[in-house]
């Protein structure tokens, strides 16, 4: 009989699978808490739930194949799946100073893990290598799980050390959006890893029944859209998938989407020189956010082997950022964290093909 990964049931699932019910509570935080490798670590499980569980369970569903450690600090991190598969992730670690009740400033780290949610991508972005690199399969919730799990595990974060998920590695998760939801639940429990859902964020490249699928599950979790152009005709160059969910009914099911009222969505903006780093693309952009309680990332684009675009100048990027805060819009710049790592989507997985060729 094939194992079951242990880490694909919620509480509830493992629950009613295991008798006396409480057990799955204990084994939920010997699991997200206190990162156990094996069932035999289980100290307050009886020796023969131990042994049951191992018969028909693995707890084991990722490798780490390969880390990549950026001079920012970051760390990416390519999994092998137990099919061969493989996936990555990424820890992005961001220095914090605060003042405390003495007034003393403090330091202190927040981590940020960006976890994949399929094996390639089936959208086919023309800027990105996992879309180039074509659909294998979904990820289980385990599998995606794990991903913050092992990465916890690796660089010894305290179990009680408030994370922030995105979903913007391999894959569009709303694509996925069973597993991925169910993942949702299983970090968000209190006995696992309680990450807040107000700190998950799934990221889309704008698919609007799904979009509206997502609204009315009503996880909490944050909403970002992967925008990259203002008009249809870009945007279609940039996104094929945008022929069939365009900018406006994008824009619909945006306005549509439950969202906490501290909160905004985000709007992820490629920047790529010569292609919609101008002022007039800053100006439709305004148009389009109007009524929507928005904030813009702008993101350099990060020129890898085998892409058809270059990196702005960052005169045109403080130029573009300019005239949406002049136009009570939120913007902020991001600096592609990991640039010497590769750290855009599916390029240390695509590294990793070209080494091993
Ligand atoms: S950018 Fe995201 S949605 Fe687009 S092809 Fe890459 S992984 Fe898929």
């Amino acid at each position: 009989m094939e194992q079951i990964n242990i880490l694909d049931l919620s509480k509830e699932e493992l629950s009613n699978a295991i008798k006396p019910a409480f057990r799955a509570k204990q084994i939920y935080q010997w699991l997200y808490q206190k990162y156990v490798t094996s069932f035999e670590e289980m100290k307050n499980l009886p020796k023969e739930l131990q042994l049951a569980l191992k018969k028909t369970y693995h707890l084991d569903p990722l490798r780490i194949v390969k880390i990549e450690v950026s001079k920012d600090g970051s760390k990416k991190y390519l999994f092998e799946l137990k099919d061969k598969n493989t996936v990555e992730s990424v820890l992005l670690p961001m220095k914090q100073e605060q003042v405390d009740e003495e007034g003393k400033r403090v330091h202190h780290t927040r981590y940020t893990i960006c976890i994949s949610s399929q094996v390639g991508c089936k959208i086919g972005c023309t800027f990105c290598l996992t879309g180039k690199s074509g659909f294998k399969r979904n990820l289980s919730a385990g599998e995606i799980t794990s991903q913050v799990l092992m990465i916890k595990r690796d660089n010894a974060i305290a179990e009680n050390r408030r994370v922030n998920i995105v979903f913007m590695g391999m894959g569009e998760p709303l694509d996925n959006l069973t597993n991925v939801s169910k993942a949702v639940h299983i970090f968000s429990d209190i006995d696992g890893l309680s990450i807040s859902t107000r700190r998950q964020t799934i990221s889309t490249s704008g698919l609007s029944s799904q979009i509206e699928k997502l609204g009315q599950l009503d996880l909490g979790v944050l909403l970002a859209i992967s925008l990259h152009a203002v008009d249809d005709t870009l945007r279609q160059k940039l996104m094929p998938i945008n022929k069939a969910y365009n900018i406006e009914s994008i824009m619909n099911a945006v306005r549509a989407f439950p969202i906490d009222a501290r909160k905004r969505v985000m709007f992820e903006y490629l920047v790529m020189k010569g292609i919609n780093d101008d002022q007039s693309n800053a100006k439709k952009l305004v148009k389009l956010l109007h009524g929507i309680k928005a904030k813009v990332n702008l993101i350099y684009f990060n020129p890898h082997h085998g892409s058809d675009f270059d990196r702005p100048s960052e005169k045109d990027m403080l130029a573009f950022q300019q005239y949406l805060v002049d136009h009570g819009v939120l913007c902020t710049i991001r600096q592609s964290k990991g640039i010497d790592i590769s750290a855009a989507c599916g390029q240390l997985h695509d590294k990793e093909k070209h080494d091993i060729a």
